[in-house]
């Protein structure tokens, strides 16, 4: 029996009102209507694509209780806290847990009082001579990956969780996980004896996540530069040894940053400091060994940094995963450099599987090396293809620019002959430039023809343009043969058919070089930083992570929306009922404060640097960069700016076409007060100040 009939609307009611989110994200809908109509279904969705809520939501849809398996404590804790701060009736049971608060949770359990519970694999056992007397609604295994042999991270204890379905026969069953290749999927559901059940499969692609590979040339100095432009962001930056997350968290500590180190060499107790220091945001950024991140489900990292090449792509991708959860824009960086390819072979070569694992080196240094869409190469491997070029990587943001690099290819490949192909990348380098360092010089090199060949391109740039060669197949690294380097057919191409070749232009490190002495910066003062400030201060009364009281997006949302009553403060996404009755006072007080400081009699400094690049021409997203600021802050000082009297040319900001669209909108929609549903109309392409300015605009020329 259900407690009620379920329609998309009561879905949509339940959904607002117990998560406070108005849409549903990836294809959650459909899972949630296959399931409450009773179905098994099985879910592979990207880390942050929104799995929870696929069995969250028909929990207290349905009547009775779901039973939720869960591999990781430290994860079912926070998912039952983030619960019950929504005010829904969940709790887990597990080998953790002081005798008496096991108690209470069955007996709450037997009382039918639950919505959800959460439970261990090894601790179903115990748990289930409680299930008879109880209604279970739903069965819902996460990380079901676990249960194959064939996935990552099998777990012997899944593998007893098959009885499941013959045990509840009639109960829905719904499998979860981020990562199933095609034999795994079908592995997980005829182990769990769900191999009829719906497949909804979501799109590996994280289009929020910014995809960056850098040279790995001075790397301190870039991610100090890097920690300038996102102060107060939590991230992560994965280093390979103990030692250098020690040592680069001490460098960054120096430079006034708030940093820690973790790693498998420290104590437990250290270890879930750190951890703990970092999911309550009081140490913003952690420089770990591979080691962190697995089960931490904050939801605000806001970067991930690799100080290192991973050996692959998967781990590459589980690790830059762990950004931008909440689904705001994440900017990650891959430091590349050619020695640590040496080196990660050198590992490898002393592994066994050596094959197999050269191969999938080899895919991580194409993409790193990619001169095209970065996405394109990484979504490819893991099955998907990708239509269009991301718009969303280094490559796509900054395309590279080709030359015709003929010559100098010859030059690279006959110095290459010449040397009878025995040396490896450094030393032909060393010949092309006319070092006159031992080695070269003991083997007789300077007597070659090609010596001091290519004396007009720096060390650096000349490697840069061999490892294109390599790319283009036109020289071969014998890496069992201290990688000297050959040539290929299609070298013989280019030196005796005249075979043409373009190389791209290299772009020089960003290597910004600010790295003075750094205080701490202030707060700038924008209203997100004074929410998130009120959202540290509400968690540490609470003693829960600041994202179970909001996520970075519903501050977001709250920055742009500027919501004066509480009626405007439930539209806020991820603000329900329970967290809008908890919350909705501290924030408007925080947000009317902030829109109604007392105005100064002059227009202050702020305001005279955003008029002065105004003057320049530079559009309000220029501004915002170079300021630093939000494009919704450098509008608001328009208006004051115009409010001052001072006289604005807006129409420079904004076409006329657009303003016509706003207001053409205006008639098709049910809720024309409120700038989220113009917002919402124009599938989120409108930022909010564009449409705060059409309609701005409109009135003005109403009034005139
Ligand atoms: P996963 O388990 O797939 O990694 P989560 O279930 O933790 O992802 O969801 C990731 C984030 O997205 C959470 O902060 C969650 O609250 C948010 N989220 C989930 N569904 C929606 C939705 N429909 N609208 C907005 N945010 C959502
Ligand atoms: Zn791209």
């Amino acid at each position: 029996m259900k407690k009620n009939t379920v329609t998309e609307q009561l879905l949509f009611d339940l959904l607002k009102k117990n998560f406070g989110y108005d849409h549903f994200r990836n294809n959650q809908k459909d899972i949630i209507t296959t399931i409450c109509d009773g179905n098994d279904a099985l879910v592979i969705m990207p880390t942050g694509g929104g799995k929870s809520l696929c069995f969250q939501l028909p929990a207290i849809t349905l009547e009775g209780t779901t039973l939720v398996i869960s591999p990781l404590i430290a994860l079912m804790k926070d998912q039952v806290d983030a619960l019950r701060a929504n005010g829904i009736a969940a709790a887990y049971y597990n080998s953790t847990q002081p005798f008496e608060e096991t108690q209470q949770v069955l007996e709450n359990l037997n009382a039918g009082k639950l919505d959800l519970i959460y439970v261990a694999p090894e601790s179903l056992q115990l748990l289930d001579a409680h299930l008879t007397a109880i209604t279970i609604n739903l069965i819902a295994i996460d990380e079901a990956h676990c249960i194959s042999s064939w996935g990552h991270d099998f777990r012997p204890a899944y593998t007893q969780l098959g009885y499941l379905k013959k045990r509840f026969p009639e109960t829905p069953l719904i499998a979860l996980t981020a990562t199933a290749d095609r034999s795994t999927q079908d592995d997980i559901a005829e182990q769990l004896g769900i191999a009829h059940a719906q497949k909804f499969i979501s799109s590996f692609d994280r289009p929020n996540l910014y995809l960056d590979v850098r040279p790995g040339q001075k790397r301190n100095e870039q991610i100090l530069a890097f920690l300038d432009k996102h102060p107060f962001e939590s991230g992560i930056i994965y280093c390979l040894s103990r030692k250098s997350t020690e040592s680069l968290a001490e460098k960054l500590r120096s430079k006034g940053h708030t940093a820690q180190a973790y790693h498998a060499g420290m104590s437990p107790e250290q270890r879930s400091k750190v951890q703990e220091d970092f999911i309550n945001d009081t140490t913003p950024i952690i420089v770990a060994t591979i080691a962190f991140g697995m089960g931490i489900d904050k939801s605000n990292v806001r970067w991930v940094i690799h100080y290192n090449m991973p050996k692959n792509l998967e781990g590459y991708y589980q690790e830059i995963g762990r950004a931008g959860r909440d689904g705001l824009p994440a900017h990650t960086v891959l430091f590349y450099s050619y020695a640590d390819t040496i080196q990660l072979r050198k590992f490898i070569d002393q592994s066994s599987n050596v094959d197999y694992q050269t191969a999938k080196l080899d895919r991580m240094q194409q993409y790193a090396e990619a001169l095209s869409c970065r996405r394109k190469v990484l979504i490819n491997y893991f099955g998907e293809f990708l239509q269009e070029d991301c718009g969303n990587c280094d490559v796509c943001k900054n395309a590279p620019e080709y030359f015709d690099g003929t010559v100098l290819t010859q030059k690279v490949l006959s110095g290459v002959a010449r040397i009878k192909e025995q040396e490896a990348m450094g030393t032909v380098i060393d010949v092309l430039r006319g070092s006159q360092n031992a080695q070269v010089y003991d083997k007789g090199y300077q007597h070659i023809k090609t010596y001091g060949a290519i004396k007009d391109v720096s060390w650096r740039d000349l490697q840069q343009y061999v490892i294109q060669m390599i790319n283009q197949g036109l020289l071969e690294i014998r890496f069992r043969e201290s990688g000297r380097l050959l040539l290929t057919p299609l070298a013989n191409d280019v030196l005796f058919k005249g075979k043409k070749i373009q190389l791209a232009k290299l772009a020089q490190p960003k290597a910004e070089p600010i790295v003075k002495e750094r205080k701490p910066k202030k707060p700038k003062g924008t209203l997100f930083e004074k929410l998130r400030d009120l959202r540290a201060e509400l968690a540490r009364d609470a003693n829960v992570p600041a994202y179970i009281i909001f996520s970075d997006a519903s501050l977001k949302d709250m920055e742009d929306q500027e919501p004066q009553t509480v009626k405007e403060f439930l539209e806020i996404q991820g603000v329900g009922q329970v967290k809008s009755d908890k919350y909705a006072a501290d924030f408007l007080k925080i947000i009317k404060a902030h829109l109604h400081k007392p105005k100064p009699k002059k227009p202050s400094k702020t305001f005279e640097e955003t008029r002065s690049f105004i003057e320049q021409g530079l559009s309000l997203e220029e501004i915002a960069e170079a300021r630093q600021l939000t494009v919704s802050t450098i509008y608001n000082h328009l208006i004051r700016l115009h409010e001052e009297g001072i006289e604005i040319d807006f129409y420079q900001f904004i076409q006329p076409v657009e303003i016509d669209q706003i207001n053409a909108a205006t008639s098709k929609l049910e809720e024309p007060e409120k700038l989220k549903s113009y917002f919402d109309f124009f599938k989120e392409d409108i930022p909010y100040w564009k449409i705060k300015l059409a309609l701005f605009l409109s009135k003005k020329t109403e009034k005139n």
